[in-house]
């Protein structure tokens, strides 16, 4: 092909990966390499283990002749290690490359308590996980970790956390690598960080919305946080901050956990919801009991779950109109029907109509497993992104 660098073995990987081209033919086809450099570049990757021939048989080839046999990623070569942190829970799981779950863990974890002693605990969680899915450490090609707060993308550091009082700027990937290595004995891996509503909608975005150019998630648990994922990729800002639509103010006197007031969080959370409940004598501390009384059908909590929605959805009215997005999901401990008929009626009021005539409002179908789903499918981009395979497939020497 004139005009056109010679696709690496790592574009070769990424087109069996994605699905747009699986058998030799097809690559010569999409790359334009000889019949001959194609099999160079898939030894290769056989010889790390990361290709295997399909199990369907052959199908027919683009180019003619003989039917051609269909190449796969080998999605269990490698496993990844994810976690989730709430504010008092934690997830935890063994993650094949394709974001299968092959072993999983919940349990409490306080935030509170610090980055030291949360993340040397899940170290332990790790190792306990990695038992119990039959996958020794060797395996572990990286560690995807989410958190309830913005992350610089350089540092992987938390950047002044509104709910996380002592992990600002605290090296995060270095702590949760020593704690694995630690538990497990095996080699230091990539660990990335990120924050949780961003996960949430890189693994929504990908395994439900492929499709969608512009996603937005809103997690409304006790915290309210927004991810964005861009043409397919999850979109920042410049320091991180993008999405942490919770601190926005909107003018009510309610004290807010980061200090100020007036943030929409204050009034609108999962926790400034169980606050008022509290107060109105339905005794409720934290976003999961007000979704067990909204699951129950309370009749206060649902009315007060509306109008958190009428909140979320004055704030949304902006955030479509700004983004234009194809889907607007809703997500966290509130996302239930009360929470998004009241986001309905704001956001279909404020927003222009060329805003929100091809939006679908949904709620999440990966729950609570989307964070986990999301840091698992970031590490694997990471690593098998076309820039990476080279040095990686030098490392293991082929
Ligand atoms: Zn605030």
């Amino acid at each position: 092909m004139a005009g056109r660098s010679q696709a690496s073995a790592g574009e070769l990987l990424e087109l069996v990966r994605s699905g747009r081209a699986t058998t030799r033919g097809a690559l010569q086809q999409a790359t334009g390499l000889s019949r001959a450099t194609v099999g160079q570049r898939l030894d290769r990757l056989f010889r790390a283990g990361w290709l295997r021939e399909g199990a369907g048989g052959p199908v027919d080839s683009p180019l003619g002749g003989r039917p051609s046999i269909t190449l796969e990623f080998d999605a269990l070569h490698a496993v990844v290690l994810a976690a989730d942190l709430d504010t008092r829970h934690a997830r935890a799981a063994v993650l094949s490359l394709a974001g299968e779950l092959l072993a999983e863990r919940t349990g409490t974890l306080v935030i509170e308590d610090g980055p030291e002693s949360v993340l040397g605990e899940l170290g332990g969680w790790f190792a306990g996980l990695l038992a119990e899915a039959g996958h020794g450490a060797a395996e572990v090609c990286g560690i995807g970790l989410a958190v309830p707060g913005p992350v610089d993308r350089v540092t992987g550091r938390v950047v002044q956390p509104p709910i996380m009082p002592g992990w600002d700027g605290y090296d995060l990937r270095g702590r949760l690598s020593r704690a694995y290595t630690e538990h497990t004995g095996g080699p230091a891996v990539p660990v990335l960080v990120d924050n949780d509503a961003n996960l949430m909608a890189y693994g929504e975005q990908r395994t439900g919305h492929p499709d969608c150019s512009a996603f937005v998630l809103v997690k409304v648990s006790t915290g309210i946080g927004a991810g964005v994922v861009v043409g397919g990729s999850i979109y920042r800002g410049i320091d991180g901050g993008a999405g942490d639509i919770g601190h926005i103010r909107v003018g009510a006197d309610a004290q807010c956990r980061c200090g100020s007031y007036g943030c929409l969080a204050a009034v609108a959370s999962g926790g400034a919801v169980a606050r008022r409940l509290t107060e109105a004598g339905v005794p409720a501390a934290s976003g999961s009991d007000v979704r067990d009384l909204l699951a129950a059908g309370h009749p206060e909590a649902t009315a007060l779950a509306r109008e958190a929605g009428r909140r979320v959805g004055d704030v949304l009215a902006t955030v479509v109109t700004l983004l234009n997005p194809g889907v607007l999901m809703i997500a966290g401990d509130l996302a239930g029907t009360p929470f998004l008929t009241g986001v309905r009626e704001l956001l279909y009021q404020r927003a222009l109509p060329r805003s929100t005539a091809h939006l679908d409002v949904v709620t999440s179908r990966l729950g609570e497993r989307a964070g986990l789903i999301g840091a698992g499918m970031l590490v694997v981009e990471y690593l098998y992104a076309p820039a990476r395979v080279e040095e990686r497939l030098l490392a293991l020497g082929v």
